[in-house]
């Protein structure tokens, strides 16, 4: 095992662990009946429910059902190690060898129903390879990757990037906490590449504005996403998160300042992070709009791509 995968491994064991605390003294989860859940389609709001409130294991099965009940073609990818096991789920939308990534962990800490980390995210992914479908780019393909065991330092993900071919890639974009806010946040983004600049110019060209919009930051110390897993191996990646204009200040403050980030339960976390791993990361704290905003850029970041 290499540091690096040490220190993933160790985080993701701190952040369960303080989760699996925090949570303990909560109610059990509630969730609505899959069968239910599994009819939702169109727009992805609606399809939260789909993962919100379940075990990580009925997380992952719901994600392959919805998919198999729309005969949507996908591939499984197992992965057993002694840091856990789970299955990712990878479906191409488009044709050629040229790649963009867009993924989104299925699973959820400990005692949270994780409908913003990251019910939402998948739902987002689900809705986009629907629309995406319907005219699939020639000169380009979309791979949408659905990974377990984010959660524990992003398992699923790295054992992706260890057991895939990957030359072709020409980005990877990690949807996190894409359910709260009405602009759009591009993080561990602090060097420029070509990708980099693709997607400012396809955020750009949807009448979005740099710095009030949309936002490019960079390396965040204390949060993580499974692009971390992409970016280890040399790949352009990044995290892709919803945030509220009106918190960006205070976001900032947040996110750069690690001992205050790690302090979490001691001080005000300003939104989305106030629900973020705690028992209150529900649906009814996601807005429509934040969901669609999301749905907009990737859609234009691919058609910038093609
Ligand atoms: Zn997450």
């Amino acid at each position: 095992m290499t540091l690096r995968n040490l220190g993933f491994y160790l985080r993701g064991r701190l952040s369960r662990g303080v989760s699996r605390l925090a949570n303990a003294r909560a109610a059990p989860l509630t969730a609505v009946p899959l069968d239910a859940a599994l009819r939702a389609a169109g727009a992805p709001l609606p399809l939260v429910p789909l993962l919100e409130g379940r075990s990580n294991a009925e997380r992952e099965a719901a994600v392959a059902a919805y998919l198999e009940l729309r005969g949507v073609p996908f591939v499984r990818h197992r992965f057993t190690t002694f840091e856990g096991a789970g299955e990712n789920f990878g479906v191409d939308v488009g044709r050629g060898d040229r790649l963009l990534v867009l993924v989104a962990h299925h699973d959820a800490v400990p005692g949270s129903p994780g409908a913003n980390d990251n019910a939402a995210a998948v739902a987002i992914l689900l809705t986009l390879i629907e629309r995406l479908a319907a005219a699939p780019p020639s000169r380009l393909r979309v791979r949408f990757l659905f990974t377990a065991a984010e959660e524990s330092g992003y398992l699923g993900a790295r054992a992706y990037v260890a057991d895939t071919p990957l030359d072709r890639v020409l980005g990877v974009l990690s949807l996190e906490l894409c359910g709260i806010g009405d602009s759009v946040a591009v993080w561990d983004a602090g060097v420029e590449t070509p990708f980099l600049a693709a997607v400012c110019r396809a955020l750009g060209g949807l009448g979005l504005a740099a710095d009030a919009d949309y936002h490019v930051v960079g390396r965040i110390p204390v949060f993580g996403s499974d692009h971390r897993a992409f970016a280890a191996a040399g790949m352009p990646a990044y995290g892709l998160t919803a945030v509220p204009r009106r918190e960006a200040d205070a976001l900032r403050s947040f996110v750069f300042n690690p001992v205050r980030s790690a302090l979490t339960h001691l001080v005000r976390r300003p939104p989305p992070f106030d629900t973020y791993h705690t028992r209150r990361d529900a649906r009814e704290t996601l807005d429509a709009s934040a969901l669609d905003l999301v749905i907009a850029a990737l859609g234009a970041i691919a058609a910038e791509l093609e």
